[in-house]
């Protein structure tokens, strides 16, 4: 092989190799972020918490319950909390969001009337796992209902008839999604051995029902029909005549 050649094979494998190395950092960096997406943050964290928060940990220095922890896997000094541990106390002074000295946990989500709200907090949202909760075995608890500080807003009970026994009511934790802030406190009460109601981030919870459907019965959604733009109708017939024009075919 001529020296000319030689040295152009070998520059394309070192890029080659530097650019399969990046993207084996790159793919590290993904994996440690999404560790860390996994968790729970403190309230008023931003849509871009990973990389806006600086990791000084005063928001954790500041919550008098001991709640936040800095994070030792994926994304290291990210603050979190696990409910089942400590739960978030949804203190109304908001201590962790006022010692952030960056917007990272950003106060403007939190404020009504240009004061904290911290009911307006959503760090997560508790879910039920009907299939070990005992309420929905016909056993009473009302453990996680009444440790709600939102209670019969954020977590409610429903009765049904236990059908079981053709005799007793079940009374049953349904969570609002739109109100359920996150807290854990719910979690941290569940009686049962690994808890029955669980917070986890909304990504992996909520679906989204989009713009197709239409609530008759809300006068806001159903105001959405005046300015509805109706949408053009495909033809079937030549789009498949088209794609059995296509070369590719
Ligand atoms: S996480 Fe549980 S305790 Fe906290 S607001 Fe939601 S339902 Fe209530
Ligand atoms: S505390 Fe746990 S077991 Fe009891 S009703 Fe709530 S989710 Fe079910």
């Amino acid at each position: 092989m001529n020296p000319q050649r030689r040295r152009t094979l070998k520059s394309i494998t070192q890029i080659m190799g530097l650019v399969s190395f990046g993207g084996l950092i790159w793919s590290a960096y993904l994996a440690e972020a999404k560790d860390n997406t996994q968790m729970l943050f403190p309230p008023a964290a931003r849509d871009n918490f990973l990389s806006t928060c600086i990791k000084c940990g005063l928001c954790v220095e500041a919550c008098p319950y001991y709640t936040l922890k800095l994070s030792s896997s994926g994304i290291k000094g990210i603050p979190f909390f696990t409910p089942r541990d400590i739960p978030c106390f949804m203190c109304e002074d908001v201590p962790c969001v006022v010692a952030c000295p960056t917007s990272a946990l950003d106060k403007n989500l939190l404020l009504t009337n240009n004061k904290l709200d911290i009911t307006k907090a959503r760090m997560g949202v508790a879910v039920v796992d009907t299939f070990n909760c005992i309420a929905y075995a016909g056993i009473q608890c009302d453990a996680c209902y009444r440790a709600c500080p939102l209670i019969d807003k954020a977590i409610y009970l429903e009765y049904k008839s236990n059908t079981r026994t053709g005799k007793h009511a079940l009374l049953l934790p349904i969570v609002a999604n739109d109100i359920c802030t996150g807290c854990g406190k719910c979690e941290k009460a569940c009686v049962t051995e690994i808890a029955s109601i669980k917070v986890l981030k909304h990504d992996q919870v909520l679906g989204k029902m989009g713009t197709n459907y239409i609530k008759g019965w809300d006068k806001k959604d159903e105001e959405r029909l005046e300015t509805a733009e109706p949408q053009k109708k495909k033809d079937s017939k030549n789009h498949a005549l088209d794609y059995l024009n296509e070369e590719s075919l």
